[in-house]
């Protein structure tokens, strides 16, 4: 009961990539830099077992982003001519690579990190990629392309996630998660064809499945917007039903200081809900009794076997003692949550 997990992301050491930046730039290059994105992910491994997590990641430490670490491996996209568009429906303005011929998989993505993570902690383990949606929100459909629409790259790059996921899940991966942050944005297209996209990047998987949904980081233009979506965000009402009649297992939403009403999540009836415990936005460290106190309002609306504990969205940006904190107030919390709600 009650187990816990991350969202994904944690910060990358000082000595890997330059620290609290959401594209930070790499410290090495070549045949260092593949040793030090290594080391970092065995460090996170020890420290997340040290905290007492019951699922481990790799903590993304060698990917600069979670949506173009996979896009790097990816053929017939063009990084060297960016385009400035607007993302998550003009949030923020981002320079992006383009889609300019059919896309394929140039080979293996996350080989190397995955199969670091299970040779080296004999927990469960979980992997994460961009879910398709978010990936089309995240590069542009250049003039040469030869996808007609969003909809359409969405469901070739789903295939790729697929191919990729399948892989992972030989590796020995347990558990496969799509972040799939742009479902609180295009609400009408995440219920029509977003969860079908998901769907398609899950399919044939026999290991746990999982998506990642969440209002993003603490960083500034964040910040801003949430400012907009005022007292309640309802954006996932829309959403959760679909998600809920979907073959995807597990579904991670952010809940401790959130305004997203708690009781959607009795919306997501039949499947694991991982609930957000820990803020990642503000460095302040939630005590055992906060995070106790999240899981027993989240009970409420979600059944004891079917909670897991877990942070709010990706830790990259923090401060590296703050997130060790941070995964220790998380175990020690759901372990006081036992106590009184088991
Ligand atoms: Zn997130």
């Amino acid at each position: 009961m009650f187990h816990t997990t991350i969202a994904g992301s944690l910060p990358k050491p000082a000595w890997l990539a330059e620290t609290g930046k959401l594209w930070p730039k790499w410290q090495a290059e070549g045949d260092a830099l593949a040793r030090a994105k290594a080391d970092a992910t065995l460090l996170w491994i020890k420290l997340q077992e040290d905290a007492g997590l019951d699922v481990i990641g790799d903590g993304e430490q060698s990917r600069q982003h979670f949506v173009h670490g996979f896009l790097e491996q990816v053929e017939g996209i063009d990084f060297a001519n960016k385009v400035e568009i607007g993302i998550r429906n003009d949030r923020y303005k981002a320079w992006v690579p383009q889609v300019v011929a059919p896309l394929r998989l140039k080979g293996r993505v996350h080989a190397t990190e995955a199969r670091l993570l299970r040779a080296h902690t004999s927990k469960k383990i979980k992997f994460t990629l961009p879910g398709p949606m978010t990936i089309v929100d995240t590069v542009a459909n250049g003039d040469a392309s030869p996808y007609a629409d969003r909809v359409a790259m969405a469901f070739a790059f789903a295939e790729l996630l697929n191919q990729e996921a399948l892989a992972l899940q030989a590796d020995g991966v347990d558990i496969i998660q799509f972040d799939e942050p742009a479902f609180n944005v295009y609400l009408a297209e995440a219920a029509d064809w977003g969860v079908k996209a998901l769907e398609r990047a899950a399919q044939g998987l026999t290991a746990t499945t999982a998506v990642h949904i969440c209002y993003g980081y603490g960083i500034e233009a964040n910040l801003a917007w949430k400012k907009t979506l005022g007292d309640q965000w309802r954006q996932y009402e829309a959403v959760f039903p679909a998600l809920a009649a979907s073959t995807i297992d597990q579904v991670s939403l952010e809940c401790i200081h959130s305004q997203v009403p708690p009781e959607l999540m009795a919306l997501l009836a039949g499947k694991d809900v991982m609930v957000g415990v820990i803020d990642v936005a503000s460095d302040q460290v939630e005590t055992p009794e906060d995070v106790a106190d999240t899981i027993g309002r989240a009970l409420q609306f979600v059944p004891k076997h079917r909670l897991i504990a877990c942070t709010n969205c990706g830790l990259a940006p923090m401060q590296r003692a703050v997130a060790e904190a941070k995964l220790r107030a998380l175990a020690d919390g759901a372990a006081l949550a036992r106590q009184r709600f088991g």
